[in-house]
């Protein structure tokens, strides 16, 4: 951490997600400016026009031009996701600070010196907003609580609202973050995975005038794939076997003990002399090849999954290690030979 931010000693980094906004971006950037200005310190503007088509494009470059050297512009030529809009800003930042900002007007710039100075006053890493009261209708609100609730559960990172558009951070926090798809509802979880300290402040939130969500109802079932992703890549990235091994396990000692069960009561059948086929004792028998089938697939997953690993990780371990003798160009070659 670099110890703590001034306000007015700030350089903030602005990143601005647009998909189809033509309505609010100038009266963001007429509310945006004077609060920028009013923090005393540097700023730059990036927007990253998302694969717009209905003319924010255009709004977007006359802004650039405008006002050369503090606003910058990406154009995605077709809509990429919000989670790849932000990474892309996350990347050109230059800012000692970096916010994030949704340009729906939902969030309020006004907003944004309360999460400055509780970044400055508590030395945080990471400030988010909390959409106290949010203005969206209940279809959004309900599973939105859910998933709080749930992330909040699993993650242990004490927020309450997880995926706020607006969110103030050191650049350092953000660097190489797995952005894609829609993580970008986790941003905080993979940023706390890091050791980062994350804050929050109840912010206000207007409900949205123009345009339309561009999230729908779909989002619970693709959140809750994200939230495996999330949870597997931030416990089990460098130990997949871990994760699949013991569903292995545990499929292997019910084969064991539902096979050895029938067997068992097979042969002591022979035994006392009540002979009868075997495969007429129960038909349920068949589960234990079936769940040792599935006790081999689950360990060749983790055991794949440890391959891909190993082979982004660990390939040098795996050299041979070797000497060679006799080569004219022996300088050159990759084990220089060992002479004991
Ligand atoms: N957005 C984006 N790409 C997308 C979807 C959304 O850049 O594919 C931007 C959008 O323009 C807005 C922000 O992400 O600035 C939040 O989107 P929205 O308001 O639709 O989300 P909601 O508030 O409904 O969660
Ligand atoms: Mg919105």
């Amino acid at each position: 951490m670099n110890g703590s931010v001034k306000p007015s000693e700030v350089f903030l980094s602005v990143i601005l997600p647009v998909y189809n906004e033509h309505q609010t971006i100038e009266p963001l950037v007429e509310r945006l400016l004077p609060v920028l200005a009013q923090l005393g310190g540097t700023y730059e503007v990036i927007f990253i026009n998302d694969g717009s088509t209905d003319g924010s494009d255009l709004i977007i470059s006359s802004l650039v031009r405008q006002h050369q050297g503090r606003f910058k512009a990406v154009h995605f030529r077709i809509n990429q996701g919000k989670s790849n809009a932000l990474k892309t800003g996350f990347e050109l930042a230059t800012g000692t600070l970096v916010l994030m900002m949704d340009t729906d007007l939902q969030d309020q710039p006004e907003e944004i010196p309360k999460l400055l100075n509780h970044l400055h006053d508590r030395n945080l890493d990471v400030v988010t907003g909390w959409k106290f009261k949010r203005q969206d209708p209940l279809s959004k609100t309900l599973p939105s609580r859910l998933f709080n609730r749930t992330i909040r559960y699993f993650s242990k990172v004490e927020v309450q609202d997880f995926n706020c558009g607006l969110k103030l951070m050191r650049r350092e926090c953000i660097q190489n973050l797995p952005l894609y798809g829609q993580l970008h509802r986790y941003i905080l979880v993979l940023i706390a995975k890091r050791g980062y300290k994350i804050g929050e402040v109840a912010i206000e939130h207007a409900p949205r005038r123009f345009g339309h969500s561009k999230f729908g109802t779909g989002r619970m079932f693709t959140g809750f794939m994200d939230f495996l992703t999330v949870f597997f890549l931030t416990r089990y990235v460098q130990s997949p076997l871990y994760f699949f091994g013991i569903y292995s396990v545990l499929c292997m000692i019910f084969a064991l003990l539902w096979g050895g069960y029938f067997i068992g009561s097979h042969l002591v059948n022979y035994f006392l002399g009540t002979v009868e086929v075997f495969m007429n004792l129960h038909p349920l028998w068949v589960l234990s090849p079936i769940m040792m089938v599935v006790s081999f697939m689950f360990l060749s997953i983790g055991l794949l999954g440890e391959l891909i690993y190993f082979l982004h990780k660990g390939l040098e371990f795996n050299k041979p290690i070797r000497y060679s003798e006799g080569f004219a160009d022996e300088g050159d070659r990759d084990d220089p030979p060992c002479r004991t």
